[in-house]
C-alpha cells in the first residue's frame, strides 16, 4: 500500500495566490488520481493554505473533480521531509521517498 502526500498548488492545480480564484487543473491530474485510486493508494493532499481556508479549498477541489483521503492544511510552504521506519521482514525496502516537480508541470507523467 502506498500513501502519497502531494502538494496542491503547482502540483495538482495551477499555482494560485488567492484562495478565491477558481482552481485550474494541471494536465493529467484527475486521470492520475483515478489511476492511484484504482491501485488502492491513499492520497493525502498537503498545502500551506491556512486552516481557515479549509471549507473554500475543499469546495473548489470537489468542483474540479479532485478526490482525496485527507487534506492537510497550514503546513510550511517550503521544504518538506518525510520520515518513516524500515519494516521487517524487508528492512532494506525503502519506506520513504520524495519527488520534486517543476511548478505547474503536473503529475500526469509521474511513475511511482
Ligand atoms: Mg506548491
Amino acid at each position: 500500500m502506498i500513501t502519497i502526500f502531494c502538494d496542491l498548488d503547482g502540483c495538482l492545480i495551477e499555482h494560485q495566490y488567492s484562495y478565491h480564484d477558481d482552481m485550474v487543473l494541471l494536465p493529467g491530474t484527475v486521470e492520475k488520481i483515478v489511476e492511484w485510486n484504482r491501485a488502492g493508494y491513499n492520497l493525502i493532499i498537503t498545502t500551506g493554505r491556512r486552516e481557515s481556508a479549509r471549507e473554500i479549498t475543499a469546495k473548489k477541489l470537489s468542483a474540479v473533480g479532485i478526490v482525496y483521503d485527507q487534506l492537510v492544511m497550514g503546513i510550511g510552504g517550503h521544504t518538506r521531509v518525510l520520515i518513516n521506519d524500515l519494516k521487517p521482514p524487508h528492512p532494506k525496502l525503502p519506506t520513504a521517498r520524495a519527488i520534486n516537480l517543476v511548478r505547474n508541470e503536473g503529475i500526469g507523467r509521474l511513475e511511482l
